[in-house]
């Protein structure tokens, strides 16, 4: 369920040079023009309902050997030997259901902040996963709704690249040759070996872990005992997109010697593309200052614009029952059971930032209005 979109109004082109009508705060959509407080309250209540972002503690991995693979073909998020420093992980909250202290609990920690730590990591996939889910609830909002498919594709010669800008100048190619009409994708460079994911698989049932556990979660948690994130890995670039357009015959589009794709699966809602891209993102290719996912197409930045950020505390719910959470100081005694303390806020929340989105139309550039930010 996303804004806008809703109603059986044409397809309308947007009049030249009016973006946003700043005098009414009407914007234009794909329905026509909206107001645009209306359209924030609509986004911000599907985002409300969010589940916790608070991430559970990821034991560190230890290799030397990981080091070297990393540096050859490229950082991905988590893949550190350990965090960047020593109170990162520390347990220091335990954040619980406020009706029923058996439902789904979450112990805060320390954090060191880098993407590559593997404590910190998921905190990265969830802010990525939150800014492709916006992105594509925009999309939506101002383009005409076509199918979202999330695609695998490969090149042909698997020489490697040099860097991520290398990476996706090649899958802009590809998506190109293929016929997407809009994509978001993610660079990875390794994938889990048959062999490996059957032996992670025989770990997950006998384990009784959830149905859902994916390869590389436990990849990064090291659950066989491995010593090293690298030991479960092999090189293997390829590209994960989310992509709508009437795309290529698969038998067509590897006769072109380009490289070959698959399409896995059509996505059900923006809560399927949230939670896809959270994990697609933990074993993405991450450079220092460069982004993690690029945009193709009508969704690129060039086709889709928006205004500025608007920030909103929303409630973070138990993800049992929906009731609200609460949070606990905690501390973890000398023999490793972590304590529960005093109650340290009767409510958990989150900011939850939105966007309105528009179209941007024709070849020349809109002049810059006033005190106005376009990112
Ligand atoms: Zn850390
Ligand atoms: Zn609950």
């Amino acid at each position: 369920m996303t804004a806008g979109g809703v109603g059986g109004f044409p397809h309308q082109q947007q009049p030249a040079g009016s973006l946003e009508d700043d005098q009414s705060g009407n914007i234009w959509t794909r329905n026509g023009y909206v107001n645009s407080m209306e359209e924030y309250q609509e986004i911000t209540n599907n985002l409300s309902i969010k589940k916790s972002r608070i991430s559970a503690i990821v034991r560190s991995i230890l290799s030397d050997d990981q080091k070297n693979i990393f540096k050859k073909y490229g950082y991905i998020f988590g893949c550190n030997e350990k965090p960047t420093n020593e109170t990162c992980g520390r347990i220091i909250g335990k954040v619980m259901c406020s009706v029923d202290k058996s439902h789904t609990s979450y112990y805060k920690h320390e954090r060191c902040n880098d993407p590559l730590c593997p404590v910190c990591y998921p905190k990265f996939t969830h802010v990525i996963a939150d800014h492709v889910t916006n992105r594509v609830v925009g999309y939506n909002t101002v383009y005409k709704r076509d199918p979202l498919y999330h695609l695998i594709f490969w090149p042909d010669i698997l020489t490697g690249y040099e860097n991520i800008t290398d990476a996706m100048r090649d899958a802009n190619k590809m998506l190109k040759a293929l016929g997407a009409k809009m994509a978001l994708v993610l660079y990875h460079p390794y994938r889990i070996p048959e062999e490996m994911q059957e032996q992670l698989n025989e770990y997950k049932y006998a384990n009784k872990l959830p149905e859902n556990t994916g390869f590389w979660k436990m990849a990064h948690d090291d659950v066989l005992k491995l010593g090293s994130l690298a030991a479960y890995i092999v090189y293997g670039p390829h590209f994960h997109a989310i992509a709508s357009g009437y795309l290529m015959d698969t038998v067509e589009y590897s006769k072109l010697g380009i490289g070959g794709y698959k399409k896995v699966r059509y996505m059900k809602d923006d809560k399927d593309v949230e939670t896809l891209v959270n994990y697609i993102a933990t074993h993405a290719c991450k450079e220092h200052g460069k982004q993690t996912v690029r945009y193709f197409g009508l969704i690129s930045p060039s086709k889709l614009g928006h205004g500025l950020p608007k920030n909103k505390k929303v409630k973070v719910l138990c993800q049992d029952c929906n009731a609200s959470l609460e949070e606990y100081y905690c501390m973890v005694d000398p023999d490793g059971v972590p304590r529960v303390m005093d109650l340290k806020h009767k409510e958990v929340t989150r900011v939850v930032t939105t966007y309105v989105y528009y179209k941007i139309t024709g070849k020349k550039r809109l002049p810059k209005p006033k005190s106005r930010v376009w990112t």
